[in-house]
C-alpha cells in the first residue's frame, strides 16, 4: 500500500482526485479521520501540526519555587500528540505501507510538519520508504509532475522549523511567566511576552510616542487661480513651503498681473506595470479592499487548497523560467476574464514584469485554475480577481502619460503648474484597483498673458507621522526582519487578541505601553529587532546546512540567560512599572459621591466597579457577574456623569456594551425606586441629586440621615426607609423566585427564564410561596410545558412546606424524617394523629408531639393532647392481642386515630373504614371481640 501524507484534509482529497484520474476514489472515515483511497494508494490529510513541543512534566506549576521562570531555559522538551486520532490513525497505516509519500506544503512550516510525519511513520515502521512530493500549486499538472519525480525530506529545512519552535517556546514561556509574576498578573490576564510579538508591539508603541511628541510645524502654501478659454487652472508659487510668514506674506502682495507664461516642456512618462505578488505585497493590496491581513491570507489559502491559485506564502517576486504563463492564460479563457486575456495576448509585453526578490522555493502568487463568482462567494472571488487581474498586469504593457509642466511670472513671483493625460492605459485596463488621475491643462504657448483671478494663501500644519496600518506594519516587518511571510499575519493577530493594540490603523493600549516600556527599561534586546533578525539569519545557515541546530538553539539560551540576569535583578521595578501604568485602564472616572477615581474591580467571577476611596466613601455600581463577559473600559465617555463607557466582552461571543455605568445603574433601579408607595418624580431627583440610586440605599439609612439628605421630615423618612425595605423584600423573593425556576427546569433553546419569570410576574406570581399555590393552567400560559408545571408546583410546593416547619421550629434533623416518611406540609402534623406520624418517622411519640404543638401554635390551631411513647405501646400490645389484627392493620388504624383498645370501642366503623380502607364488617368483629 501507497500512504501520502498531506497538509489537511482538504488538499488531501484534492491531491487523491488529480492522482486518481478517471479512477473513483472512495473516500472513507476510519476512527473519525477521513481518508481518500484508490488502485493500491490512500491519502490522508493532517491538520498541520498534529504534535506538539511542550516542556517535561514538572513545570506546570508558575509559581513553584524550584521551577522559576529562568529553568524553562533549559527545560527539556518532548512532542506531544494534539490531534490523536489523526497520529493514530497514520501509524496504522503506516504498518501496512510499503511507500510513504509526504505531501505537506512545500516551505520551512511545511517541511517540519512533513518531518513529523515521517517520525511517526518511523516509529511503527522502521524500513518502509519514505519519500517527499514538493509542489507549489494543488493543480494537475503540479502534482502529477511532483508525484512523478519526488525527492527526499529535506532535514536540514525541518530543523531550521525545529529551532523557530524551540526558541520561541523558551522565550515565549519563560518571559511571558516571568513578566505576569512580576505584575502579578494570571489567569486570563497574563501578559504575553514572544521572540517576534513584542519588537512588533515596540515598533506599535514607538510610534505612538513619535505621535504623542510630535510638535506641528506652521507653513504657508501659496497658490493662485488662473484661466485660459474659460478653462480655470490653479498655479503654485515655486517656493512651496514657506516656513517664513512674512516671506510668504511678501510673495502673496508681490503677486501681481500680468502674469506671462514663461516655459512650456511637453514630456512622456512611463508608468510601470506591477510586479507579482508575493505574500506581503498581496496582503498591502487586499488591504486596500478592505480586508485585514489574517483574513486576506485565511481567504488565499482556502484558494490555494482548491487548486484555484498558487501557494500563497512565497517571498519570491519573478516568476520562474519554468512557470507556463501561456498555460495560465489558456485556463483563464472563456470565463469573466475572457475578454482581458484576449486583450493580454494581443498586447503582451515581450518579458513579464519582476519585483526585487526573488528565492526558489515557490513562484509569486499567481492563478492555477478558471473559477466563477458563484462557486467562489463573494470575499473568496474578491481574492481571486485580484491574483487574476495580477497576474494579467505583470504580462501587460506599461501605461504610458503625457505630460506638461508650465512656469509662470507674476511681476516677479515664480509659479509653476503640471497636468498629465493618460497616453495609453496599458495594464490599468486590466488592473483598475488604483485610479488613474488625469490633470488637463490648458494649451498654453511661452509669452502669453493670462489673468489672475485670485491668490491664496493657505496656513498648514506638518502632519505627524501616521499610525500603521496591518498591510503598512507587515511591510515594515519584512524590513526589519521580523516574522516571516507566513507568521508576520499571525503575530498582528496575536497582539490584538492579547489586547495589546486594537484600532486599525494599529495604537497600543495602556498595557500593551505598559508592558514594552517595562521591557524596553530593562531588558530591551526583547525588544528590538536584532535578536529576532539574528535567528532568522541563523535559521537561513541551518537550511544551508552551515550550523546545527542544536547549536543555534544553544545560542540563544545563552542570549535568553543574560537577559534574565538583567530581569531578576530588576523584579520588583518591572512588576511596579506595570502595574502602576496599567491600574489606569481599570479607571472609568470620578465617583460622583466623593470625587476619588471609580475602578473597575474583579474578584472571582463577580466584578463591580468601585470607590478607590473605599472605606471612606462606599459607592459602588454593580456589573454582571463575568460568566456574562469581561467588562472592560472603553474610550468614549458620558457626557453627563463624565464615566468611561463599559463593555462586557466574552470570547466567541457578541460583546454587551453597558454604556456609562451609572447612567445604567441610574436606569436599572428606576423600577424597584418605584415599588416605593411614596415616590414621586421630585423625590427621586433629589435622591439622584445626592447619589442615592437603590432601594437597598434607602433601607440601610437611618431616619434622621434621610430626612437632612432629602429634606423630608423624620416620620417621612422612617415611612420612606420601610417602603424601601418591603420594595427590597419583593426584590429579593423575585431573584429568588427566579433562581428557583432556573434550577427546576433547566435552560433549554428557545426557553428563555427571563421571559418565564415576567410571565409569572404579570400573573401576579411574584415569589415561590405564590407559584407553589398558583393554578398550573397559569403556568403553562407562562410559557412552561405541561411536565415542567408540575415539576415546578410539586418543587415550590416542598420547598414552601419545609420552609413552614422550620419557620415553626421544627429541627432539622427531624424534618428529613418526617420527609423520609412522607409527612411534608404543616397540615399533615397539625391533622394526622400523633400515633402515626411516629410509627411513620420513627420518631419519639412525645417528640412527636412537642412540634405538633409547635406547628399548631405557629398556625393557630389547636394542639392535639399528648400521647406517651409507654401508652402507645401498651395500646399496640392490646391491638395485637385481638384476632385477626397484624401490624399492617394496626399501622391502618393508626392513622384513624385508633392506638388502643379505648380508642377502638369509641371509634365509628363506618367513619373508621373510609379513612382505613379497613371494611366496615371486620371493624364490627374487632369491637365485638371486645365486648
Ligand atoms: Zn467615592
Ligand atoms: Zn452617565
Amino acid at each position: 500500500m501507497h500512504l501520502i501524507i498531506a497538509e489537511k484534509n482538504i488538499s488531501a482529497n484534492r491531491i487523491a482526485q488529480i492522482l486518481a484520474g478517471n479512477e473513483k476514489v472512495r473516500a472513507v472515515k476510519e476512527g473519525g479521520v477521513s481518508t481518500y483511497s484508490f488502485d493500491t494508494k490512500t491519502v490522508v490529510g493532517l491538520k498541520g501540526h498534529v504534535v506538539e513541543v511542550d516542556f517535561e512534566p514538572g513545570y506546570t506549576n508558575w509559581r513553584s519555587k524550584v521551577h522559576t521562570p529562568r529553568t524553562l531555559i533549559d527545560a527539556g522538551t518532548v512532542k506531544k500528540p494534539t490531534e490523536k486520532k489523526i497520529v493514530n490513525l497514520i501509524q496504522k497505516l503506516a504498518k501496512k505501507a510499503d511507500l510513504v509519500t509526504i505531501a505537506t506544503d512545500y516551505d520551512t512550516e511545511g517541511e517540519l510538519i512533513g518531518k513529523e510525519a515521517y517520525e511517526l511513520v518511523r516509529a511503527v515502521n522502521p524500513s518502509v520508504r519514505i519519500n517527499r512530493a514538493r509542489f507549489s500549486a494543488i493543480t494537475p499538472a503540479e502534482i502529477r509532475s511532483a508525484f512523478e519525480s519526488p525527492t527526499d525530506l529535506d532535514f536540514a529545512l525541518a530543523a531550521a522549523g525545529e529551532a523557530r519552535q524551540m526558541v520561541d517556546l523558551m522565550w515565549g514561556a519563560s518571559l511571558t511567566r516571568f513578566i505576569s509574576l512580576a505584575a502579578r498578573r494570571g489567569g486570563r490576564n497574563i501578559l504575553s511576552v514572544g521572540r517576534v510579538q513584542s519588537p512588533t508591539l515596540a515598533m506599535i508603541v514607538n510610534r505612538e510616542r513619535e505621535i504623542e511628541n510630535f510638535v506641528p510645524q506652521t507653513y504657508w502654501m501659496l497658490s493662485l487661480m488662473t484661466e485660459k478659454d474659460e478653462q480655470p487652472m490653479e498655479a503654485r508659487h515655486t517656493a512651496g513651503r514657506f516656513t517664513d510668514h512674512e516671506a510668504a506674506l511678501a510673495a502673496e502682495a508681490g503677486t501681481k498681473e500680468p502674469l506671462v507664461v514663461t516655459d512650456v516642456k511637453e514630456g512622456q512618462k512611463n508608468d510601470r506595470a506591477p510586479a507579482p505578488f508575493d505574500t506581503t505585497t498581496f496582503i498591502v493590496a487586499a488591504s486596500r479592499l478592505g480586508l485585514s491581513a489574517a483574513n486576506a491570507m485565511r481567504l488565499a489559502e482556502d484558494l490555494y487548497m482548491n487548486g484555484y491559485i498558487s501557494y500563497p506564502r512565497t517571498d519570491n517576486t519573478v516568476y520562474p523560467k519554468s512557470l507556463n504563463l501561456n498555460g495560465i492564460l489558456e485556463t483563464l479563457r472563456g470565463g469573466v476574464f475572457d475578454a482581458d486575456v484576449a486583450w493580454v495576448r494581443q498586447h503582451r509585453r515581450p518579458v513579464p514584469t519582476r519585483g526585487k526578490k526573488e528565492s526558489t522555493d515557490h513562484p509569486p502568487i499567481h492563478p492555477t485554475g478558471a473559477a466563477t463568482r458563484e462557486a467562489l462567494g463573494q470575499d473568496r472571488w474578491k481574492v481571486y480577481e485580484l491574483i487574476v487581474r495580477r497576474f494579467l498586469a505583470t504580462l501587460s504593457p506599461d501605461a504610458t502619460w503625457a505630460t506638461v509642466r508650465c512656469t509662470f511670472d507674476a511681476s516677479g513671483e515664480p509659479y509653476a503648474a503640471t497636468g498629465s493625460r493618460l497616453l495609453s492605459a496599458g495594464w490599468r485596463r486590466v488592473y483598475p484597483y488604483s485610479e488613474a488621475k488625469e490633470k488637463i491643462l490648458p494649451v498654453l504657448t511661452a509669452g502669453e498673458r493670462l489673468p489672475i483671478r485670485s491668490v491664496n494663501l493657505e496656513e498648514k500644519q506638518t502632519q505627524p507621522p501616521p499610525r500603521y496600518s496591518q498591510s503598512r506594519l507587515i511591510q515594515v516587518m519584512e524590513e526589519h526582519g521580523l516574522g516571516t511571510k507566513s507568521t508576520r499575519h499571525e503575530v498582528i493577530g496575536k497582539l490584538i487578541s492579547r489586547r495589546y493594540v486594537e484600532g486599525n490603523p494599529l495604537r497600543p493600549t495602556l498595557v500593551g505601553r505598559a508592558v514594552t516600556d517595562a521591557l524596553d527599561n530593562h531588558a530591551a534586546t526583547i525588544t528590538e529587532p536584532e535578536m529576532t533578525r539574528t535567528l532568522e539569519e541563523h535559521m537561513q545557515l541551518i537550511k544551508q546546512r552551515e550550523r546545527s541546530r542544536e547549536d543555534v538553539v544553544t545560542e540563544s539560551r545563552g542570549m535568553l540567560h543574560r537577559v534574565f540576569d538583567k530581569l531578576e535583578a530588576h523584579e520588583e521595578e518591572i512588576g511596579e512599572e506595570i502595574m502602576e501604568q496599567t491600574a489606569e485602564e481599570h479607571t472609568v472616572g470620578p465617583c460622583p459621591v466623593c470625587g476619588h477615581d471609580l475602578r473597575i474591580r474583579h474578584i472571582g467571577i463577580s466584578q463591580f466597579i468601585g470607590c478607590t476611596g473605599y472605606p471612606e466613601c462606599r459607592f459602588n455600581i454593580s456589573l454582571p457577574g463575568s460568566t456574562w463577559g469581561r467588562a472592560i473600559r472603553l474610550d468614549e465617555t458620558c457626557e453627563e456623569h463624565g464615566l468611561s463607557h463599559v463593555r462586557l466582552i466574552r470570547k466567541g461571543s457578541r460583546p454587551w456594551t453597558i454604556g456609562c455605568p451609572l447612567c445604567s445603574h441610574i436606569e436599572s433601579n428606576i423600577e424597584a425606586l418605584r415599588m416605593m408607595p411614596s415616590m414621586t418624580d421630585d423625590l427621586m431627583q433629589r435622591l439622584h441629586a445626592h447619589h442615592i440610586y437603590t432601594v437597598s440605599e434607602i433601607a440601610g439609612m437611618q431616619p434622621p440621615d434621610l430626612s437632612g439628605v432629602i429634606g423630608v421630615d423624620t416620620g417621612e423618612a422612617g415611612q420612606l426607609i420601610r417602603e424601601a425595605g418591603d420594595a427590597l423584600e419583593v426584590l429579593r423573593r423575585r431573584s429568588e423566585l427566579k433562581k428557583f425556576i432556573r434550577k427546576v427546569i433547566p435552560p433549554r433553546r428557545g426557553r428563555s427564564h427571563a421571559k418565564i419569570t415576567r410571565n409569572l410576574l404579570e400573573q401576579g406570581i411574584g415569589d415561590i410561596r405564590a407559584l407553589s399555590q398558583a393554578d398550573p393552567a397559569v403556568l403553562k400560559k407562562a410559557g412552561i410545558g405541561d411536565a415542567g408545571a408540575t415539576e415546578l408546583l410539586e418543587a415550590a410546593r416542598g420547598l414552601c412546606n419545609e420552609r413552614a416547619l422550620r419557620e415553626a421550629g421544627v429541627p432539622a434533623v427531624s424534618l428529613k424524617k418526617y420527609q423520609a416518611g412522607g409527612v411534608a406540609s404543616p397540615d399533615d402534623l397539625c391533622y394526622l394523629p400523633i400515633p402515626y406520624l411516629s410509627s411513620k418517622t420513627g420518631i419519639n411519640p412525645e417528640t412527636v408531639h412537642k412540634h405538633v404543638d409547635l406547628v399548631c401554635s405557629h398556625l393557630g390551631r389547636p394542639t392535639p393532647a399528648k400521647i406517651t411513647k409507654a401508652v402507645l405501646e401498651r395500646g399496640r400490645k392490646e391491638l395485637l392481642a385481638i384476632p385477626g389484627i397484624g401490624e399492617a392493620t394496626v399501622q391502618r388504624l393508626y392513622l384513624a386515630g385508633i392506638y388502643d383498645t379505648a380508642t377502638l370501642r369509641e371509634a365509628d366503623p363506618e367513619k373508621v373504614s373510609s379513612i382505613t380502607g379497613i371494611a366496615e364488617a371486620r371493624l364490627h368483629d374487632y369491637i365485638g371481640h371486645l365486648k
